[in-house]
């Protein structure tokens, strides 16, 4: 008998409006995700983990300028790129974090090898990147590979304003984000969730979001659910927003479906939050749910093509990554 498989991939959530979406974007961030979540799904079906394979589809969205995450990561108030990523498996609970990473061109592995090779869950800043170069062998990536004239521009604009930006805020005006995060159900059965972000545009003092979080913006259970989450890091983390999934499924036996949408419009919403979040259960099945005018999401049918959507109210297209 053939074991279920599946992923979904998200690219960030938010008030993404098909008015203000230019044709040549729009197609641009079609063929990015599909070939992210095919790049995952090419790992399962070939026997590869669930940690793998989201690591695969979240490692071509952050060499993506087009997504916050990696490449094309937003700037901190400092004019500085500062990343943070998380992997979970749900194997053994198993987890990797980092947070404050300003010179790794692919966070997400990063956590991975945290979770596989060192003895501790979170590692932060210079000390996350001393692991790297010293027990893991990273290159040195210069501050000047992440910056783009793009997010440089957000930047300006918003310390005008005085906010900070959250993912995918007010779409195109260049407040626009882009989080990436991944679940997945591998052939042995087991889940896994990776989530990756630049963060907000414009944050101070160390400001670490909800995606490092395990239980926040991301989470991974076998037997249960895998997780991950974009949108308000501070509400998102505040209302443990992937582990709450994750207790409702597993001590209240609610439905993927059931539990999403829950705690996507429950005290999030009504605490002021915006996002959404992805989610994979012990049997593949798949579910998306968002309390925005959109998010960035794809996933894989059972012939193996990319599945994308970018807006709330929009039936999945298959679309190839060529
Ligand atoms: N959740 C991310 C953060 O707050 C932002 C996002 O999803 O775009 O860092």
């Amino acid at each position: 008998m053939t074991q279920p498989f599946s992923i979904a991939i998200h690219g960030g959530a938010g008030t993404i409006e098909r008015s203000l979406m230019t044709p040549e974007l729009e197609l641009a961030y079609r063929k990015a995700l599909a070939e992210s979540v095919l790049a995952g799904y090419r790992v399962l079906e070939q026997g590869g983990s669930a940690v793998d394979a989201t690591v695969a589809a979240v490692t071509v969205m952050e060499d993506s300028p087009l997504f916050n995450a990696g490449k094309g990561s937003v700037l901190t108030y400092e004019e500085a790129v500062e990343m943070d990523a998380c992997v979970m498996e749900g194997n053994a609970l198993n987890a990797g974090a980092v947070t404050l990473i300003r010179h790794i061109k692919n966070p997400i592995q990063l956590a991975r090898d945290v979770m596989q090779k060192s003895p501790h869950a979170m590692l932060a800043g210079e000390g996350a990147e001393r692991f790297a170069f010293k027990e893991c062998g990273y290159t040195y990536t210069e501050q000047d590979y992440f910056f783009t004239d793009r997010r440089y521009k957000e930047l300006k604009a918003m310390k005008k304003s005085g906010g900070v930006a959250l993912s995918e805020a007010r779409y195109p005006d260049e407040k626009k984000h882009g989080t990436v995060g991944a679940v997945a159900l591998d052939k042995h059965g087991n889940l896994a969730a990776a989530t990756s972000t630049g963060g907000l545009t414009n944050k101070r003092w160390g400001r670490v979001g909800d995606t490092p979080i395990i239980g926040g913006g991301t989470f991974a259970r076998n037997g249960n659910v895998a997780v991950s989450a974009t949108g308000m890091g501070e509400l998102l983390m505040r209302c443990a927003v992937a582990g709450d999934i994750a207790g409702r499924m597993q001590y209240g036996h609610d439905s993927i479906e059931q539990a999403c949408r829950d705690v996507i419009h429950g005290d999030f919403l009504n605490l002021g939050g915006e996002g959404g979040v992805i989610a994979i259960d012990a049997n593949g099945q798949v579910n998306f749910e968002l309390n925005c005018p959109g998010m960035y999401r794809a996933t894989v049918n059972e012939n193996g093509e990319a599945l994308v959507a970018i807006f709330a109210d929009e039936a999945f297209r298959v679309e190839n990554g060529n």
